[in-house]
């Protein structure tokens, strides 16, 4: 029958299209988006769970840093409040 490839030509690019759609929705599984930056991480961009969120490599470099440079903080931050402790006790005086 002549009429019979065009109609299973359609058929084929049915199944085809929800071969794509699974395609898509299984990658979409493996696609996470950064919880600090909103970069969507696919292979490209490695990503990690970090509790709940997704956090991508380049943000995870930058809470390294910042973690590196914490008790330089913390003891910049001690610092301020004894500054500010002495002022208000030189204040009540
Ligand atoms: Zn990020």
């Amino acid at each position: 029958m002549p009429e019979e490839g065009p109609h299973n030509e359609a058929i084929e690019s049915i199944i085809e299209g929800k071969k794509m759609e699974a395609y898509a929705e299984h990658r979409t599984k493996e696609m996470h988006v950064c919880a600090l930056c909103g970069a969507i991480g696919y292979r490209k961009l490695p990503m990690r769970l970090v509790g709940s969120k997704w956090i991508c490599i380049d943000c995870l470099r930058t809470l390294k840093e910042t973690m590196d440079g914490l008790d330089q903080w913390e003891a910049e931050i001690q610092l301020e409040r004894e500054m500010s402790k002495k002022i208000d006790e030189t204040l009540r005086t």
